[in-house]
């Protein structure tokens, strides 16, 4: 294996996928809804596609996007960032977020290149970094030090500026910033955004905004896209997912929109398209005519998603656990480590605890989590050992299910 692969031998998803296949657990492990909340329009999009007498839907398209998709992105865009964002320039539609991020890292980051990336991460970083020859620096979010309150809120998971500032050099490239945060669920303020973004000016480093949760944040949380800041636009890649937009994550379309100068390196990576697109095309073109009403579902999937929220703290909390209560996302990050006498840790033979309980549990108990310390580097595994994420965008009766075997199980 060549060296820079070293490290990224294992995935958390093909262990954890597999796991569950295995032992048929409540699955509150990847991230992805249990049940159609996708509005109805947008599977019949798809559905009329597929219908549709026009063979050629299902045939090659423009190769960095397909023309009524990339126009959609665009007039969606330039809307909600207040700049005119050219579709043919400056989008790119790609297969998931995972190739946005793929395009955006291999087109812009050389050999020796520094990466800054902020922990617990969306695993997929460290090894995209790494194939491309760059130098990852990690940075974790922390517990504030003068926490007190009963549960900790993901805005209470922060940064330090001074080891922020500390990293920034002239080899940095490029910082990745994730908000809605995966799997924290921070929703990043504008002075933590600001700060970053002085630093990116400062040192000339580009910004990648994975900003695929950007339609579920709870109130009064609000999302800041950060190409908005003054400056930024130039310097930021950001990237979306319609798995994410309208709760299809099978669907595997995702997008980068940016400035063309930079978006030019992703096209060079990039070359291939979907079908999906024109579906998706549809499905935005509808909800962009619905933008400011409740009803539209980039509004209505955070109310949706509140109540499963609530839900699944109250049920952790009761159990002994201490969740974390995410401003955004549809993840919960909870310390287990009150119940640790209960598991039979030894009988596991991980290395970090974190997959020995979720191991555990799957088997035993019959409730899958994600071990976070997939989403930290080698040296900082440690500060996510006492944790374990769960994902409650599930059917209410799931989510009832999961609470009476943690219930029973206690
Ligand atoms: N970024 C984050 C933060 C994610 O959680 C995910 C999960 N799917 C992705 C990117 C990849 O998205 P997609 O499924 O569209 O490839
Ligand atoms: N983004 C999803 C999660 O974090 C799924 C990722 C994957 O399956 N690779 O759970």
């Amino acid at each position: 294996l060549p060296g820079r692969y070293a490290g990224s031998e294992k995935s958390v998803w093909v262990e954890y996928i597999q796991l569950a296949m295995d032992y048929k657990p409540l699955n509150l492990g990847q991230g992805f809804p249990d049940y159609q909340s996708a509005p109805s329009h947008v599977t019949e999009a798809l559905a009329n596609v597929a219908k549709s007498p026009n063979c050629l839907l299902h045939q090659y398209t423009r190769g960095f996007g397909h023309p009524r998709l990339v126009s959609a992105i665009a007039k969606l865009y330039s809307h909600l960032i207040g700049r005119e964002i050219n579709p043919h320039s400056e989008v790119l539609t790609t297969l998931g977020a995972y190739e946005a991020l793929y395009s955006t890292i291999l087109g812009h980051v050389d050999v020796g290149d520094e990466v800054i990336i902020i922990e617990p991460f969306f695993d997929c970083y460290e090894p995209m970094v790494k194939c491309a020859g760059g130098i990852p620096r990690f940075i974790p979010l922390r517990l504030r030090q003068n926490f007190t309150g009963e549960l900790p809120s993901s805005g209470d998971w922060i940064l330090d500026q001074n080891e922020l500032e500390g990293l920034f050099n002239d080899k940095t490239k490029m910082i990745i910033v994730n908000t809605p945060h995966n799997p924290l669920g921070k929703v990043f303020k504008m002075a933590e955004l600001e700060f970053i973004a002085n630093l990116c000016k400062k040192w000339n480093v580009l910004c990648i905004a994975d900003e695929v949760y950007e339609w579920i944040v709870y109130k009064p949380n609000k999302h800041i896209r950060i190409a908005t800041l003054p400056g930024m636009w130039e310097r930021t890649i950001t990237i979306g997912s319609a798995g994410k937009s309208f709760s299809v994550t099978g669907w595997k379309l995702g997008w980068a929109y940016g400035p063309a100068h930079l978006m030019l390196n992703l096209q060079m990576i990039h070359q291939n398209c979907v079908y999906t697109g024109e579906a998706v095309a549809m499905s935005f073109e509808k909800e962009i005519e619905r933008l400011d009403k409740d009803e539209c579902y980039f509004k209505s999937i955070s109310c949706e998603l509140l109540a499963k929220r609530d839900f699944t703290a109250k049920f952790l909390c009761e159990v002994g656990m201490k969740p974390t209560i995410p401003e955004g996302g549809y993840f919960m990050v909870a310390d287990w480590s009150p119940l640790e006498s209960k598991v039979d840790l030894a009988s596991e033979s991980d290395k970090y605890k974190d997959y020995r309980f979720t191991k555990w549990m799957t088997k035993n108990i019959g409730l899958q989590g994600i071990p976070p310390t997939a989403f930290y580097s080698e040296k900082h595994k440690n500060l996510a050992e006492n944790f374990v994420r769960y994902c409650y965008f599930k059917k209410d009766e799931n989510l009832q299910k999961a609470a009476e075997i943690l219930h029973n199980w206690k």
